[in-house]
């Protein structure tokens, strides 16, 4: 049995959809106070609405554009103010334009790093004070299997740019201890969510046949993992990394999966 995060103040950037709002729910049913960071300032607040009042907890939007400095350490000022600190945060947005190399704009690339890379090492400066105070917090980020692990044509700057999360990763755990503070990732496969339902039917069929475990992932199977690192019995654990992707990267070709 975990110690419960009642009460907790939890921050998941991108929870206003896909699997940042399948973390705050999470997050929410376990009694923690969940603030919602993303710009979209209607979805945050359908998102949050949705989520207190079917789950529980308290789950709030604020406004924060994570690629920002100025609107990042905002945000963590808002939610320190209001929840009384900050004990976890999930980094969780990200952008995922497919673009080939030959046809990407240099701005492109900025842009994405921006939003998926520098807003981890954002989001993290501005929690810092507030671990400091109390001693102790929880960072998890989102990153994936795409970059770290697999390639996508399409996807050179985000699969760099997740990398590059879990190279920010290491430097950041040596850092953070002296905080009392942990940090690790979730390395999320293909996950199920309202971005992948205009791919149709037959698509998405095809994709979980080529997944051992025959389903795409839920968006509360990440949540999971993030409240597995977030607990207190996870509080050895840092610098380290998590695939959730149901075996996808395991089989080493597409005769392997029909062996099964
Ligand atoms: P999604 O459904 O498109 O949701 C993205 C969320 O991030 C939204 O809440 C969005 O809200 C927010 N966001 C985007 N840019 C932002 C910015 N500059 N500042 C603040 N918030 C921003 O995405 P998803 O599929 O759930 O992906 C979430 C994370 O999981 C990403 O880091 C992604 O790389 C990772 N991931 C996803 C999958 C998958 O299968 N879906 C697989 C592996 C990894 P606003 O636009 O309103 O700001």
């Amino acid at each position: 049995m975990f110690s419960p995060v009642t009460g907790k103040s939890v921050i998941v950037t991108g929870g206003s959809k896909g699997i940042g709002r399948g973390i705050a729910k999470v997050f929410a049913r376990e009694g923690a106070n969940v603030a919602i960071a993303s710009r979209g300032e209607e979805a945050g607040k359908v998102a949050s609405d949705e989520i207190s009042s079917a789950c529980g907890g308290t789950a709030y939007h604020v406004p924060c554009d994570v690629s920002d400095w100025e609107s990042v350490k905002s945000m963590a000022e808002t939610v320190a103010a209001r929840s009384g600190g900050i004990d976890v945060l999930c980094a969780n947005a990200g952008a995922f334009p497919q673009t080939k190399i030959v046809d990407m704009e240099p701005s492109e690339w900025d842009q994405v790093l921006a939003t998926n890379l520098k807003s981890a090492f954002l989001c993290v400066k501005a929690c810092i004070p507030f671990f400091e105070r109390a001693g102790k917090g929880r960072v998890v980020l989102t990153s994936s299997i795409t970059g770290p692990v697999t390639g996508f044509p399409g996807w050179s700057h985000y699969g760099a740019s997740k990398s590059g999360q879990l190279g920010f990763l290491k430097t950041a755990a040596m850092e953070l201890s002296r905080y009392g503070t942990t940090i690790n990732a979730v390395m999320p496969g293909n996950i199920y969510t309202e971005g992948l339902q205009d791919l149709g039917e037959d698509y998405l069929k095809t994709m979980a046949a080529s997944i051992p475990l025959k389903r795409l992932g839920d968006v509360e199977d990440i949540g999971h993992a993030a409240l597995f690192f977030a607990s207190d019995e996870a509080s050895y654990i840092t610098g380290q990394q998590i695939v959730v992707d149901g075996g996808q990267i395991i089989p080493e070709s597409l005769e392997a999966i029909d062996e099964i």
